[in-house]
């Protein structure tokens, strides 16, 4: 039975209420006048419950698309203005003894190298980002719990907060680690990670034990409960997703969203991130025996729904996808991305040789950081690498509040120039930095309130003579 403020995973993620929902958007896909009564909701720019975007989904007037675009770009302005968040993932381990189809790291490949990151390996892969200019990381690891112990992972997140390089450093972890114990979280929470992120994979439960058929994660309630475990121990970012091209797409974002409702409905806070990934080739993986591949312009619809459906949550895109289809990505919503990633256990302090490459799956998007930085800066963005929210206790349901009260502009836009400015110091090249200094100059302009403009204003200066701030 349906109930989004259950803890049991068949009954927040039920599998009658998505057919339903799924029969009902069927049923009224050309039914105009319920499509514009969505809409209408859409526009006050407090999102939609599953159903309702479930029939936005489904939608296909080629005008109704054009609005609902629309609509997805001015919720993002309101909410995010033109920030992007940058980030990047560090893989520490490939050791894992699940049995996930997609994943080359299933146990039964034993073909891939296998590879576990020392601390002192961590502490110069570290370094390499940080000369890089990064200052967010998102830690993965495979699932194995005498290789890659809660001990392991707990350490490696404080050797990376300990490394610095010349005026670097890692002000934010992410962790996406495999579903684990409400007493695990606690320590994860203790360690001082951001967000923990767990993609669900697929909402589908049949289809969950087929692509999972061994290991832990084989189980779909222990999985699909983790994010209620790690609020329970403390955390209060936590990050859905789903992998796009295992299951039917509609089925998976009308579970993606109910999930989002049931956090929401329990704890009070939806979800701080959903990320968008779709299956890639990898070693042992080839993503056309997948049969749910969905289409790029599938794919920007269901970014662009979901934006309109969850206006406060940050979206993320990875290099997974290319230039062109995150440009388009762009436009219709997400909020943060990666970038010059690599998906090896190992590979930012040197090259991994291509015989011996433990990747996780191929990268589209292979620019380096300052071309992708260039490049927002030229489609009109501003690349952010703020992380102050999670520093300064905005996490959770403070940061959805100053997300609902619009009052990101006046929080996060100071810092995010901030951020670039320390940027384009340190690490752009000559023609970025330019090009970032101007823009620059005419957004602090923009910054409302007075008082917050004249610090922003001469903090840029501050930083233009050397000072950096490890709080933004
Ligand atoms: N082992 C952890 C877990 O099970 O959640 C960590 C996650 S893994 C390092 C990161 C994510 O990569 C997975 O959740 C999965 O969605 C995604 N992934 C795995 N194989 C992939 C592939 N072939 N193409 C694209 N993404 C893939």
């Amino acid at each position: 039975m349906y109930n989004p403020k259950s803890l049991k995973a068949t009954e927040f993620i039920d599998d009658a209420e998505i057919r339903a929902s799924l029969a009902w958007a069927d049923e009224h896909k050309d039914d105009q006048a319920m499509i514009r009564s969505v809409l209408d909701k859409a526009k006050l720019h407090k999102g939609l419950s599953h159903r309702e975007a479930s029939l936005l989904l489904i939608a296909d007037d080629p005008k109704i698309n054009e609005e609902i675009f629309a609509l997805a770009r001015e919720i993002k302005q309101a909410y995010y203005g033109n920030r992007i968040v940058f980030f990047a993932p560090l893989y520490l381990s490939n050791y894992c003894i699940n049995g996930c189809v997609y994943c080359p790291y299933h146990l039964k490949n034993k073909h891939i190298p296998r590879k576990k990151l020392t601390q002192a390996e961590i502490a110069r892969e570290v370094k390499a980002l940080e000369d890089m200019g990064h200052k967010r990381l998102a830690i993965e690891s495979g699932e194995d719990p005498k290789n890659n112990p809660i001990e392991y992972i707990l350490e490696s997140i404080k050797t990376i907060y300990d490394t610095k390089s010349k005026n670097g450093s890692i002000r934010r972890v992410n962790v996406n680690i495999a579903a684990t114990t409400v007493e695990n979280y606690k320590k994860l929470k203790d360690a001082g990670i951001g967000t923990y992120i767990l993609f669900q994979e697929t909402y589908h439960k049949a289809s969950y034990e087929k692509l999972h058929p061994t290991g832990p994660k084989s189980n779909y309630d222990y999985h699909t409960e983790a994010m209620d475990r790690a609020m329970e121990g403390g955390i209060d970012d936590v990050g859905l997703g789903v992998l796009f091209g295992l299951e039917l797409y509609r089925y998976e974002f009308c579970g993606l969203l109910m999930h989002a409702e049931h956090l929401e409905a329990v704890h009070g806070v939806g979800p701080h991130t959903i990320s968008f990934p779709r299956v890639k080739h990898a070693d042992d993986i080839d993503p056309s025996k997948f049969d749910n591949g969905i289409t790029d312009d599938t794919f920007i619809k269901i970014i662009a729904v979901a934006r309109v459906a969850v206006p406060y949550t940050g979206m993320i895109i990875s290099t997974r996808e290319s230039k062109e289809v995150r440009e388009r990505a762009l436009e219709v919503g997400i909020s943060q991305i990666s970038g010059a990633s690599k998906t090896s256990v190992g590979g930012y302090a040197d090259p991994e040789p291509e015989e011996e490459s433990s990747a996780q799956f191929d990268v589209s998007d292979q620019r380096p950081l300052n071309e992708v930085l260039d490049w927002l800066l030229r489609l009109g963005y501003i690349p952010s690498f703020c992380t102050a929210c999670y520093r300064e206790g905005r996490t959770g349901d403070r940061f959805m509040s100053l997300c609902k009260n619009n009052q990101i502009l006046n929080c996060c836009h100071p810092n995010a120039l901030m951020t670039l400015k320390e940027y384009l110091m340190d690490y752009a090249s000559p023609v970025t930095r330019l090009i970032g200094e101007d823009v620059i100059k005419r957004e602090v302009e923009k910054i409302p309130n007075e008082k917050i403009r004249a610090f922003c204003k001469d903090k840029l200066e501050r930083i233009e003579k050397g000072e950096r701030d490890f709080r933004i």
